[in-house]
């Protein structure tokens, strides 16, 4: 597989004198297979140039798939300034997670509109089709496709692409699940020492990659008044490529505060972090313009399920849900919020109601919270876990960053999947719907 890096930024374009190595352009990175396979991994102002080289050399018509970890404007500006869309007989594919209330034509559209744009998304002369996705595996432009979502504000899904024998794996924006990486009591450097049941299983995710292109926003330090923004610390990424077995590891998502010294200083010290832990793993800073031949290893392919890549998202069907929480507001937002899914939603104010609630007719999930007076969120879980009933009913847990002690036993007490506090109501039933997808899954 080759790799071009065409936008190498975060939040906003941020051109200038101060920027001229790593870039101004946000994100966007160009993948192509041995077969010739496209794709194209956001679409931020990076596209613009992306979209003038391909028009000068690539053979025509021009084909290729676009891939959105979501879309936030740095992720999305640049593709009504891919000239390749205005050509007619070029053909592209644009693959997002499915989000809210707007399905991804719509959200493109948007910042099309009149008031923004002189031409409309549905003028384009080229064929454009839409996908929307949620966890699973794909087969787009001749690559094997895996997606997993990622902890940022809004629903964003990372991707693992595998093609001759490589894999590369291309994670903004997200940040650490947990502000320890390491139980106390366990050596560093190994995915099962992870307090979080979340940063293990995006390690998991990005395992033996011959390269990981993952957001590294932020020092440590600027991290500590970061967080819930979305974005990672280079320390975090260091970490976690090491423990997954990572070959190579490209930070990006660069912040527009910082100029090329900046991220040259970044570049230094995540280098010099995993020089003190003996990682063999190397790091550098991504920049734009780089371009690099990845050469495979036969690695062996994550055992995941298949998705159909035309329906990429399979309706999900209707479910009965327990929703526990203490905060009314929550609750009756997520009652509110399922229902428009079909879904039967129960509710439970604390502990001991909810495993009554259970009892009497078992749901399909519950949605668990943490911190509850009288009887915590885990002690249900260790009650659930503890009855053959129950022992495998899916429960997604509401997390608050900080708690780390509660999160991370809750994760050994057998919990399905965890949401952090606060979250968009989108981040809400893509997570109820995946955890309803991996329980049925199970099942077949
Ligand atoms: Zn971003
Ligand atoms: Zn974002």
């Amino acid at each position: 597989m080759k790799i071009r890096f065409w936008g190498t930024r975060g939040s906003l374009g941020t051109p200038g004198p101060g920027t001229t190595y790593f870039g101004g352009n946000t994100s966007c990175v160009e993948v192509t297979t041995e077969e010739g396979g496209r794709l194209i991994l956001d679409c931020g102002t990076g596209a613009r140039p992306l979209g003038i080289e391909l028009l000068a050399t690539a053979p025509k018509p021009i084909k290729g798939s676009i891939l959105l970890g979501h879309t936030h404007w740095d992720h999305i500006q640049g593709f009504p300034f891919f000239k390749p869309v205005f050509v007619p007989g070029n053909s592209f594919s644009v693959w997002a997670p499915k989000g809210g209330s707007r399905s991804l034509q719509e959200t493109l559209s948007g910042q099309m509109e009149f008031t923004y744009f002189p031409i409309e998304l549905g003028q384009l002369p080229a064929q454009i089709t839409y996908h929307e996705l949620a966890e699973g595996t794909y087969e787009i432009s001749g690559a094997r496709v895996t997606t997993q979502y990622l902890n940022h504000p809004a629903v964003t899904l990372g991707y693992r692409i595998e093609a001759d024998g490589a894999a590369i794996v291309y994670v903004t924006d997200h940040e650490p699940f947990s502000d320890n990486l390491w139980r106390g009591d366990s050596e560093p450097g190994h995915i099962d020492s992870m307090v979080h049941e979340g940063d293990r299983r995006h390690a998991r995710f990005m395992a033996n990659a011959d390269l990981l292109i993952h957001d590294a926003q932020y020092t440590p330090e600027e991290y500590a008044s970061k967080k819930t923004w979305g974005h990672s610390p280079y320390d975090y990424v260091v970490e976690l490529a090491a423990a997954a077995g990572v070959k190579r590891v490209a930070l990006t998502h660069h912040d527009p505060e910082h100029n090329d010294l900046f991220v040259a200083d970044i570049e230094q010290r995540a280098r010099a972090l995993a020089e003190k832990r003996k990682y063999a793993l190397e790091v550098f800073c991504a920049h734009e313009g780089g371009e690099y031949v990845i050469n495979g290893k036969q690695i062996p392919l994550s055992a995941v399920r298949q998705g159909d890549a035309e329906a990429a998202v399979s309706p999900v069907a209707a479910a009965r849900i327990l929703v526990v929480d203490d905060d009314p507001l929550l609750r009756r937002l997520a009652v509110k919020v399922l229902a428009k899914y079909g879904h039967t939603v129960r509710e439970a104010v604390n502990g001991r109601e909810a495993l009554r609630s259970i009892a009497d007719e078992r749901p399909d999930l519950v949605v668990l919270d943490l911190e509850m007076p009288e009887m915590p969120g885990l002690d249900v879980l260790r009650e659930l876990r503890s009855a053959p009933a129950t022992l495998h009913l899916p429960v997604l847990i509401l997390t608050v960053s900080g708690n780390e002690a509660a999160t991370s036993a809750s994760f050994e007490a057998g919990a399905t999947d965890y949401l952090t506090k606060p979250f968009s109501i989108p981040a809400l039933t893509a997570r109820v719907h995946a955890c309803l997808e991996r329980a049925a899954h199970q099942r077949d």
